[in-house]
Parts: C-alpha cells; sequence; structure tokens
C-alpha cells in the first residue's frame, strides 16, 4: 500500500551543524530527498547553485513569492530563505520523504498551514559551542557573526514547537538518531491507510 512520504523539517541555531548533519543522514539513507532552499543571501566561495541553494536577487525572490511558488520562507539573519513548493509537494505525493532544513519561523508557518511534519530541534552538546563553531568556520563576516549569535537565544526559546530535541555531539550519531526518529514515523498508524488495509483484507 502506497502512502504519501513524511515532511521531516530540522531546525536549530546557527551553528548547531545542521548542514553537515543533513549531509550526514542523506549519506546514510539516499532514501530521502532533501530539499534545495531558495535564498537571497550571497553564495559563499565553496557553494554550488542548485546544490546547496538556487541563489536569487530579491526581485527574484518577490516574484517567486508573488506566484505562490514557496511552501514557505522567512528573513533569517538580513537575508530571505524559502522552500521551493513544487518539488516538495511533488515528492510527497510519490511517497518519497522530504527533509527541510529551515529555520524556526518558516517550521512553524509550515505548522500552521499543514497538519503534516514531524518536526526536529537539533542542539548542541553546550550553547558556547555555537560560538566556537560559527566563528572557526571562518564563512561569515563579524557583522554576520554578532546578527547569529544574537539570533541563538530567541530560536532555543521555540524549542517546545518540536515534536523531538536531538544533541548534536557527534555528526554520524546525531544523524542515525534521525534516521531512527523517521523509521518509527514511518510505522505510525495511519487511520485512513488502516482502514483501506481492513477493507482488501476483508475482501
Ligand atoms: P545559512 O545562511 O547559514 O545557509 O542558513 C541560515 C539559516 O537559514 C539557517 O537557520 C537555515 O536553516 C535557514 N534556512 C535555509 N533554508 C531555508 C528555507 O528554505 N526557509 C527558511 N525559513 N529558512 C531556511
Amino acid at each position: 500500500m502506497r502512502r504519501k512520504g513524511h515532511l521531516i523539517i530540522i531546525s536549530g541555531p546557527s551553528g548547531v551543524g545542521k548542514g553537515t548533519v543533513c549531509e550526514a543522514l542523506m549519506k546514510m539513507r539516499p532514501d530521502l530527498t532533501l530539499s534545495i532552499s531558495a535564498t537571497t543571501r550571497k553564495k559563499r566561495e565553496t557553494e554550488v547553485n542548485g546544490e546547496n541553494y538556487y541563489f536569487y536577487s530579491m526581485d527574484e525572490f518577490n516574484d517567486l513569492i508573488d506566484n505562490e511558488e514557496l511552501l514557505e520562507f522567512a528573513q533569517v539573519h538580513g537575508n530571505y530563505y524559502g522552500t521551493p513548493k513544487k518539488f516538495v509537494m511533488e515528492n510527497l505525493e510519490r511517497g518519497n520523504d522530504v527533509i527541510l532544513e529551515i529555520d524556526v519561523q518558516g517550521a512553524m508557518q509550515v505548522k500552521q498551514n499543514s497538519d503534516e511534519g514531524v518536526f526536529i530541534f537539533l542542539l548542541p552538546p553546550h550553547v558556547e559551542d555555537l560560538e566556537y563553531r560559527i566563528r572557526h568556520r571562518g564563512q561569515d563576516a563579524e557583522e554576520d557573526i554578532c546578527i547569529r549569535l544574537g539570533n541563538a537565544e530567541k530560536e532555543i526559546s521555540t524549542l517546545n514547537d518540536y515534536d523531538y530535541a536531538v544533541i548534536n555531539d557527534k555528526v554520524d550519531e546525531c544523524a542515525s538518531t534521525i534516521s531512527k526518529i523517521i523509521d518509527a514515523e514511518n510505522q505510525r498508524i495511519d487511520m485512513k491507510l488502516m482502514n483501506k488495509y481492513w477493507r482488501e483484507f476483508n475482501d
């Protein structure tokens, strides 16, 4: 029996290592589909357009909003980020589990606008780790670092709105815990599917 895929939302404060964890998760679980976000942020040297993000001008991003092409969008650390809707919906319909690595505002929009979604929040082992990680990845200007650190506390305070909190101490262990959560969610009883199952079983 084919079911729709699950929408898996992964959030957490800047510096917690969401990108690295999602990368490890995708290696571990090639059956999962990672959504690539649209952003107005400047491309970092190591990033590739269409692989890490779709990079857009503000005008282009506004067009995506006006044409209702985004599932959610938010201004994060001074730039806009959003999830392309069509890609996500098509994959869910095909039965693929889709990973959204998005900020807490976007996650709350998804929560308000649909009755589905598995909400996972990543935490650092110690709050001081965030500053160390943001500074030592050497990708952001000092001004951006300060904005990101200032936002971290606000982001962590939204933890109660999530279904799961996972501590990212060791990347592979963290990715493996998320993988187990996804497996458990896939065993959840879905009454619509169960009714169909019983009807077929009794025929
Ligand atoms: P970064 O600039 O470090 O790649 O990402 C900054 C923040 O934007 C992170 O918290 C990341 O999760 C978030 N983000 C990335 N893509 C999206 C998206 O499509 N929607 C929202 N709301 N946030 C996103």
